[in-house]
């Protein structure tokens, strides 16, 4: 089956007790089990798994090409679970640009659970290379990046990972299976922040990791959930999954909507730089037509001045609301390095932008107004 209809129909089953078209959201936090505690359901205690959370996994994983899937309570959750499964003494590789939640997991946490980390330019994988370690466990590559829309090449990167014996983690939260499938392309784990594109309105908070291999990675992965307790909730589940369906029709147009926004901003002649690899300019440009379908919905800018007047844009937008997070329905714009606070290295000049569905035209006009 073609992505576009998985994205409808897997994890879709009708329900076999009631026919209903629209899955059932199961609450129940405990399930029967025999005499002697025999799972007879396939299921047991709702921190482990819960059918409504296994539907979402079983979409996840075919839209991903992923033999197993797990979702998780926030995208921060299933990131810090793959972590929480390394022994103390690994090795991992971050990129240089990247959300900036990965920023605190490495310098206040790591440290503490005796893990060490690296923080490269993966734009480039000759740094990736040099940065490798006898212990290099994982190597966590982000593309596009947040919020520099940094392309990395993830054959290449899979490549070094590989001949040093770790795994490539690729977060796809920006592009999606419908744009980018990492495990294709030789990544061994695909992180989501489902909070964003997938869920898709601004109303619902999950995480997922998808994995290449059920044998290297699950049994690992899910004990250490089922242990550490970032699952998703049934409710929550239930959102994404409704998500999914659209996010094939989503992604085209938020893709759509970017590139014509990031054309038109470019050629106003009134920003210094337009940050969105669909664009000729953008030095990721060849590399991501090579590895996505489309460029998404996310791009930054770059203002002539410095924080005073990116700032004078953000108080000016009228139909792009200033708040953080992407993907939903609604554009949103955000002066990065303020969001960020203290210790990012996000220039005070950039605006992050996420291009909703609305008319392009009406995002245009809002922009180069603002602009004015
Ligand atoms: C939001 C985000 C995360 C973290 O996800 P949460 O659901 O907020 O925990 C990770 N990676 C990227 C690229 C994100 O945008």
């Amino acid at each position: 089956m073609r992505l576009e209809t998985l994205a409808v129909h897997a994890g879709a089953e009708i329900d076999s007790e009631t026919g209903a078209v629209a899955p059932p959201i199961h609450l129940s936090t405990t399930f029967q089990h025999g005499p002697a505690c025999e799972e007879i359901h396939g299921y047991s205690y709702i921190r482990e798994k819960n059918p409504t959370q296994t539907r979402l996994e079983e979409a996840m994983a075919a839209l991903e090409g992923g033999e197993a899937a797990l979702a998780f309570a926030s995208g921060m959750g299933a990131v810090c679970t793959v972590m929480q499964s390394l022994e103390p003494g690994s090795h991992v590789i971050f990129p240089d640009d990247a959300y900036t939640g990965f920023r605190g997991l490495y310098r206040e946490f790591l440290p503490h659970w005796g893990i060490e980390h690296s923080v490269v330019d993966m734009t480039n994988p000759a740094k990736v290379q040099s940065a490798i370690r006898p212990n290099t466990r994982i190597v966590l590559a982000e593309t596009p990046s947040n919020p520099m829309m940094k392309i990395t090449d993830l054959a290449a990167v899979a490549k070094i990972a590989h001949a040093a014996g770790a795994d490539l983690l690729v977060d796809n939260t920006f592009a999606t299976p419908m744009l980018q499938r990492p495990l294709d392309l030789g990544a061994d784990i695909v992180l989501h922040s489902t909070t964003k594109y997938c869920g898709g309105h601004s109303d619902v908070q999950g995480g997922c990791l998808v994995v290449k291999s059920r044998e290297r990675w699950s049994a690992k992965l899910f004990r250490t959930r089922t242990i550490m307790g970032a699952a998703a909730s049934p409710f929550n589940s239930w959102l994404i999954l409704r998500g999914l369906r659209s996010l094939d029709c989503r992604m085209e147009r938020h893709s759509s909507n970017a590139a014509k926004v990031a054309a038109a901003l470019e050629s106003s002649g009134k920003v210094e730089r337009v940050c969105y690899p669909g664009l000729a300019s953008h030095p990721g440009h060849e590399l991501a037509r090579r590895q996505m379908k489309l460029f998404g919905g996310m791009l930054s800018i770059q203002l002539r001045g410095g924080r005073d007047e990116a700032l004078r844009v953000t108080s000016r937008v009228q139909l792009f609301t200033n708040a953080t997070s992407l993907g939903g329905t609604e554009s949103l714009i955000e002066h990065r390095a303020s969001s960020e606070g203290e210790g990012t290295k996000v220039p005070e000049n950039l605006l992050r932008v996420s291009i909703g569905l609305e008319h392009s035209d009406d995002l245009i006009e809002d922009l180069i107004r603002a602009l004015e």
